[in-house]
């Protein structure tokens, strides 16, 4: 089950402003934009918003509405430097964080609910990353969390500023009466043509017959349509070109004494892992396991594989080696887990019957499987697959559309690499 949490900054450049200058609490401060910072306002803060001071708004206008306001300069820099601060935190708590914008990620917490929202809930578990945040960073965040990327950030926008849960079977209800131009980069084309069929919010667009929506926008319509009924999960993707390693290191919400339990976890968040690592068609060697008591001393331990792995019936074998090895004769109650996969390789072909030596067989092997397919394939529909591909592709027909890390690339970006390709040349392959 998808677990995505959406974390957005709360007027984040006025938020910084204030973090830099705790003389400007609880005043209404906006951030003016052009050469000499006082164009138009790049945000304001809720203060500000009281007075109907909004953002693109002209600066003197601002000033106008809220005289006792604060104009501040944009300090870009500093905004980075927060940025930075803020999602350094919030790795923490995820291994898979995937910045969308310098105030804004979503992070992965599908295995959390297997151990870390035993004894806690994801309310709490949530306050506490944002009471943090707003402690150590200086800024106040919101934040949702939901079945796909998008929901996620459907609840934060309803939950601004706080936090809300879209519980597993009630997106369909929270969606019911939104209206689907809240939908990030829904683009006023598809707004218009939606609106033109009737559906202003995903409760008509739940009720309206799917294959019309498809027909009308290709892929994108089909998952409108699931988004829709609630029916949408995703999981969180990462892509790194070259990765050295794939990891995972999670503070728990409080000391776990139980070793059993940590183990479960350790193992529920390699197995995740090791769905990342099939995911980019790789396969690793190594991996290793830390483990940091509630004292802050910790253990670790590694396993090299004579061969490339990527099953996770080997690599959880292995991981539940170390974990009694290193675990054994301790007392101490367990903080932090962290997990690594390394040395990593292609997964490629399997061996065949050609050649002596096993890297002859594999040349072979690829050099056919190349020459097959530059003859015989078609974009995206390989002619040839190896055994391995094929069962990725059946595993996990995420494979089919790897999503990319874009850390602070504009949202619009993001949203299409989401959403596909335009509903122009959906239509086009659907009347094919
Ligand atoms: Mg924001």
């Amino acid at each position: 089950m998808n677990r995505i949490l959406h974390m957005d900054g709360d007027s984040f450049f006025a938020s910084c402003e204030i973090a830099l200058d705790k003389k400007l609490q609880g005043r209404p401060v906006w951030v003016g934009g052009g050469r000499r910072g006082d164009g138009i306002v790049i945000a304001a803060n809720r203060a500000a918003k009281k007075f109907g001071v909004k953002t693109c708004m002209p600066c003197f206008e601002a000033k106008r509405l809220c005289p006792s306001g604060v104009l501040c300069r944009p300090h870009y820099d500093a905004y980075r430097e927060i940025s930075a601060k803020m999602f350094r935190v919030l790795e923490q708590y995820s291994p898979t964080l995937v910045p969308i914008s310098i105030d804004e990620g979503f992070l992965d917490f599908s295995t959390m609910d297997q151990h870390v929202f035993r004894n806690t809930t994801p309310e709490k578990y949530v306050g506490e990353i944002s009471e943090r945040i707003t402690r150590e960073v200086g800024i106040p965040v919101s934040a949702g969390l939901g079945n796909s990327a998008r929901l996620a950030k459907l609840a934060t926008d309803a939950a601004k500023p706080g936090f809300l849960e879209v519980k597993p079977g009630e997106e369909k209800e929270f969606l019911r009466d939104r209206p689907v131009r809240e939908l990030s980069g829904i683009g006023k084309n598809r707004e218009r043509s939606l609106a033109a069929l009737g559906a202003l919010t995903f409760g008509h667009v739940a009720k309206m017959p799917s294959p019309l929506l498809q027909q009308k926008f290709g892929i994108w319509g089909q998952q409108l349509w699931l988004f829709a009924n609630g029916l949408w999960h995703e999981p969180l993707l990462l892509e790194v070109k070259d990765r050295a390693s794939i990891s995972s290191n999670t503070t728990l919400p409080y000391d776990e004494p139980d070793y059993e339990a940590a183990l479960t976890f350790a193992l529920s968040e390699m197995t995740r892992l090791t769905g990342q690592l099939r995911r980019e068609q790789l396969q690793a060697r190594e991996l290793s396991l830390t483990i940091r008591f509630d004292d802050f001393t910790e253990v670790g331990g590694t396993h090299r594989f004579q061969h490339a792995q990527f099953q996770n019936s080997v690599i959880n074998t292995a991981l539940e080696e170390i974990f009694l090895g290193i675990m054994g004769g301790q007392r101490k109650a367990v903080r932090q887990i962290r997990l690594g996969l390394w040395n990593l390789a292609r997964l490629d072909t399997q061996p065949t019957l050609w050649g002596q030596t096993r890297e002859e067989r594999w040349g072979a092997l690829d050099d056919a499987a190349q020459k097959m397919n530059d003859k015989f394939s078609q974009p995206e529909k390989p002619a040839l697959m190896t055994g391995a591909q094929l069962a990725l592709r059946q595993l996990d027909a995420a494979h089919l559309n790897p999503k990319a890390k874009c850390p602070f690339v504009p949202q619009r970006e993001m949203v299409k690499k989401l959403w596909g390709t335009d509903a122009e040349l959906d239509l086009r392959l659907y009347r094919k």
